[in-house]
């Protein structure tokens, strides 16, 4: 005999708080208008895609097959092979001056994972991140599934200043978030703004810096890059330095991203991970090597690509009335200022009030989609991403420019 319970469940009440307490992302709406118009059989170009438009260079493909072919198709430690371990250790010697030991150095599925690992290691209810904003969208929602506060501070400057900061530090702030290149706006922080950011987190012996270098080598006119740990070497027991394969090496798919920081915070981060992914894919984590310690020549051709398409693309938006692009210093995206359009009225007789009308306008009217921007926490802007083919820019700018003439 068992006992019979009459207790129904709703679906909502079956999700745990930390997923039903997530609001839905701003830019659904958008997205799901661009999904189904393209169902419709309708020609949406979409700019919104965060990955580059071509593939891994030969040497990591067999990198990749020759682990398979090898036989490297079993667990892995925890979080990563000592052999990409030591190649990370190398590249943060090389390039950011830094030296980590390599039980300071942790391999996750994707930086994005590094991420998560993070935050679920460190925070506890209430616990905030700083985000500067603009932001990348994921932030203030892994800071939510971990059960965080996400400060999302709006910068005029489009960076965060030491004022700003200093502002928004309290007793619960537990991390500043900074990337640079930034998703979206692709701006550099220079040396000397680094420093003085660091010279706020010096007087706050609470606060520790997450630095999101993912786009470290995705930068044009040959300026300098700084991670922040670099800038400031007494910070550097305080700050994660984060990155990956995903963007320089056009490895999106394959998962592999990595940080250095402290070995207690990184064992941290490997405990959780042996008890979710239990590590990183076996075969990524061989390309990535290649990647790491292989010919670099397809990174500089695949950055001459995309300088060509950054001039391309700020030239054609600023020639569109009511726009203005500034020219950003790495990634590939552009963040264009759209308030000359906001007040218009589109043929329907509908006003733009803000840059989602914005971006459902250019929609509708041009079938060219893109983020508007709230969903970077910084209105009215929107990001186009310039990782794509020339012809498709030209033609998204052309509807683009056609349409704004169609405004009252
Ligand atoms: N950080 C930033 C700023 C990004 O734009 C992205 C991807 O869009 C990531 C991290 C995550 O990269 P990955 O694909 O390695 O998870």
């Amino acid at each position: 005999m068992f006992k019979k319970s009459n207790t129904k469940v709703s679906i909502m009440n079956f999700l745990s708080n930390r997923i039903n307490k997530i609001k839905p992302s701003p830019t659904l709406a958008v997205t799901q208008m661009a999904a189904s118009l393209k169902a419709a059989g309708k020609d949406v170009i979409g700019l919104s895609a965060g990955e580059p438009d071509f593939g891994a260079a030969p040497h990591i493909h067999q990198a990749i097959k020759g682990a398979l072919d090898a036989g490297h198709t079993k667990y892995t430690a925890v979080d990563g092979i000592a052999p990409l371990k030591e190649a990370i250790q190398k590249k943060f010697a090389r390039d950011n001056h830094l030296d980590y030991a390599l039980n300071e150095i942790t391999i996750a599925c994707g930086g994005k994972h590094i991420l998560f690992n993070a935050f679920m290691a460190t925070l506890n209810p209430g616990d905030e991140v700083i985000i500067p904003a603009p932001y990348w969208p994921s932030y203030p929602y892994m800071v939510e599934v971990a059960e965080g506060t996400p400060v999302c501070v709006p910068c005029p400057s489009l960076k965060i200043t030491p004022e700003l900061l200093e502002k928004h530090i309290t007793p619960k702030t537990k991390w500043l978030l900074l990337n640079a290149p930034s998703n979206p706006t692709g701006l550099l922080y220079s040396k000397e703004e680094l420093a003085a950011l660091a010279d706020v987190v010096r007087a706050h012996p609470h606060v520790w810096v997450l630095s999101d270098d993912i786009y470290e080598h995705i930068v044009y006119d040959h300026k300098p890059f700084h991670t922040f740990a670099e800038v400031a070497p007494d910070l550097k027991e305080r700050t994660l330095t984060m990155n990956g394969v995903s963007k320089v090496y056009a490895m999106t798919g394959l998962r592999i991203g990595y940080a250095g920081g402290p070995a207690p915070l990184i064992k941290a981060m490997a405990k959780l991970q042996s008890q979710s992914t239990s590590n990183p894919t076996s075969i990524s984590q061989y390309g990535a090597i290649a990647a790491l310690e292989g010919d670099q020549t397809h990174v500089a051709d695949n950055l001459n690509k995309f300088e060509k398409r950054r001039q391309l693309i700020v030239d054609l938006i600023n020639d569109i009335p009511g726009l203005s692009c500034a020219l950003p210093d790495g990634a590939f995206y552009v963040y264009p200022d759209c308030s000359g359009l906001i007040g218009k009225t589109t043929p329907a007789g509908t006003p733009l009030t803000s840059d989602t009308d914005v971006a459902t306008f250019f929609l509708e009217e041009a079938l060219v989609a893109f983020v508007p921007g709230i969903a970077f926490g910084m209105s009215p802007y929107f990001r186009i991403s310039f990782a794509t083919h020339e012809d498709i820019l030209i033609e998204a700018c052309a509807r683009m420019k056609q349409a704004v003439l169609k405004l009252g």
